[in-house]
């Protein structure tokens, strides 16, 4: 690292008024938690568990979910630890074929669905995240939230495990915070009732961008409508802040828009005050938060809300990031 990224490392991400940014970083491993703290990161806004399974010839068990876990926690040292349950199918597949061959895998049974379907694969590792919790400051994230019954059984099934855990005399935490992802439209739409039931919430982009858009997001021939800058997706963003807001619900973004400065300034302006970005972004979305007022990232957001194409928004705002940082 030069030495201006090492001397960045230690100063706040906040705008040049004083306006404080959250800037946690998104890992799919746990030796990346030394490039993150190397960064400057508050914590790990989004912890991938499923490469544990992708990562592996054989199928994880709860102690390789503990020793993961824990090993992260404990190297954060005190900061947050957002671990999302697996989000297993679609374009991340385990060993082991988990559901038939499915004609629509991304409207299939993926992520929450397959891990509510598949209590072998899912109690182990709920029980894993509780044990870790006991090293340090761990939040527990769902993903893929569509409906509030989805929501409810996952946490009832947090309880249990949390009480059987409490049987059998094994070291635990139950009190922490529990969050949801909103990356489905209907997510955003219901989001009025689901913050009543959630204690953070964290958007992500490119599933939200696939559903809204109704394009598969590694599918190439449809690749140029797949933005996560469309005025559709800028809309449910911020719709979900506002609704987040209202309720003192914490919201964060942790999906790859907000990894580019420009897109990072324009969800400021929208309200946003909590970003996770891969840690090999963190400099670079602080450099660019350090070089602006917040007055100047909600004229941004007027500007780009007031567009109706994801290619003006795009334009406006590379032109916008060359004058301002
Ligand atoms: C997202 O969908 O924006 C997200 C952060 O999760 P993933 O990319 O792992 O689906
Ligand atoms: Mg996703």
């Amino acid at each position: 690292l030069s030495a201006r990224l090492a001397e960045l490392k230690d100063l706040p991400t906040e705008t040049v008024d004083k306006v404080r940014i959250g800037l946690s970083a998104n890992i799919e491993f746990p030796y990346e938690t030394e490039s993150c703290l190397e960064r400057g990161a508050d914590g790990i806004g989004l912890y991938r568990t499923e490469f544990l399974y992708l990562s592996s010839s054989e199928e994880p068990s709860e102690e390789d979910h503990y020793e993961a876990y824990s090993q992260v926690v404990r190297e954060m040292n005190g900061r947050p630890v957002v671990i999302r349950t697996l989000d297993l199918g679609a374009d991340k597949m385990g060993h082991r074929p988990l559901a038939e061959q499915e004609h629509n895998p991304f409207l299939g049974l993926r992520s929450i669905r397959l891990s509510l379907k598949n209590l072998d694969l899912f109690r182990p590792q709920l029980r894993a995240v509780l044990r870790a919790a006991v090293h340090g400051d761990v939040r527990v994230m769902f993903p893929l939230i569509t409906t509030i019954a989805e929501l409810r059984q996952a946490r009832m099934l947090l309880n249990v495990v949390a009480e059987d855990l409490s049987e059998s005399g094994i070291p635990y935490r139950s009190d922490i915070p529990v969050g949801m992802m909103v990356e489905v439209p209907a997510a955003v739409i219901m989001l009025d009732h689901f913050v009543k039931e959630i204690d953070f919430l964290s958007i992500g982009t490119n599933d939200l961008a696939q559903y809204t858009l109704a394009v598969d997001r590694s599918n190439e021939y449809v690749a140029d409508l797949y933005q996560s800058c469309d005025p559709a997706v800028l809309r449910l963003i911020a719709t979900s802040v506002k609704i987040a807001d209202a309720n003192h619900t914490p919201l964060a973004v942790c999906g790859e828009m907000s990894s580019n400065p420009g897109r990072a300034l324009l969800l400021i302006g929208l309200g946003v005050r909590n970003l996770s970005v891969p840690p090999s972004s963190l400099h670079r979305v602080k450099k660019a938060i350090r070089s602006v007022t917040l007055k100047q990232c909600t004229q941004i957001a007027e500007r780009v809300m007031t567009f109706d194409s994801a290619r003006d928004v795009d334009l406006y705002l590379q032109d916008r990031l060359s004058d301002l940082v």
